[in-house]
């Protein structure tokens, strides 16, 4: 099992060569090497140093390097490797995008000890970005799960219901609205089950386990193509194993009916 320490400045030298996640645009190469010039430290894996660099379209790249997007990197590297990856590519774009004070404009500086950047001028800190989102799985007294294929879903896969948080909600107000704009129905109990870093671009999906209420199915056009109840019996394609609405939905599968 591996153990991950997230850590904003290295503790102390090296023990060994560090693993290094070259960052170009969204792609990301896994490698080993020195601290690199100009990148972020991430924390510590299993007791190796954890680097993040952006390299440039113009940069000299390491002729080994193997730049691949990080979706596909999935299932390539180790599961907390590519966890780390996700984390490299935030970590770049918000240090990228925040170069300037958003307030003032003057360019920023990284904030020591914190995971931060600071206006000189100002004083404004701007920290990594993340835009929670809930995902839902919604199960009916018979045992059927509500699942929809979004507009923009490739084939004729189904999925969990998903949506980003409003500001000034909480997590359980968004999964019943998300759930009301686009299918309609009302939601009984909703519990927390579970959380992903979600890094396209910079999510947190956190999912949670529902019961039906009332109402029919309406999908909302622009949004939803289609919406049903499935039996465990009558699966429709579902998402790969790379989300959480996979494991939600395996989840569901395991149990069993109530
Ligand atoms: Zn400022």
């Amino acid at each position: 099992m591996s153990v991950f320490l997230p850590l904003v400045d290295p503790p102390g030298p090296p023990d060994g060569p560090a693993l290094v996640f070259s960052v170009r645009d969204r792609d990301v190469s896994v490698g080993e090497g020195e601290a690199p010039e100009g990148g972020l430290f991430v924390g510590i894996l299993d007791g190796r140093h954890c680097w993040a660099v952006e390299v440039g379209p113009d940069d000299q790249a390491d002729p080994d390097a193997f730049f691949v997007d990080l979706r596909r990197l999935w299932g390539m590297v180790k599961n907390p490797v590519w966890v780390l990856a996700g984390r490299s590519v935030q970590l770049v774009d918000w240090a990228r995008t925040h170069r300037y004070c958003g307030r003032c404009g003057t360019p920023t500086e990284l904030a020591p000890g914190e995971r931060a950047r600071r206006c000189p001028d100002c004083g404004l800190l701007a920290f990594p970005r993340l835009a929670p989102a809930v995902i839902v799985l919604i199960e009916r007294d018979d045992g059927c799960a509500l699942l929809a294929r979004n507009v923009r879903f490739p084939g004729n896969m189904y999925s969990c219901l998903a949506g980003f948080v409003e500001p000034g909600e909480t997590l359980e107000e968004a999964v019943r609205r998300e759930v009301k704009e686009e299918v309609g129905v009302e939601l009984g109990d909703v519990s927390y089950w579970g959380s992903q870093p979600w890094p396209f671009p910079h999510s947190l999906m956190l999912g949670f386990l529902a019961r039906y209420s009332s109402g029919e199915i309406i999908c909302a056009p622009d949004e939803i193509a289609d919406a049903r109840w499935f039996s465990r019996e009558e699966l429709p394609a579902i998402p790969p194993g790379i989300s959480i609405a996979r494991r939600l939905i395996d989840d569901w599968l395991g149990r069993g009916p109530l």
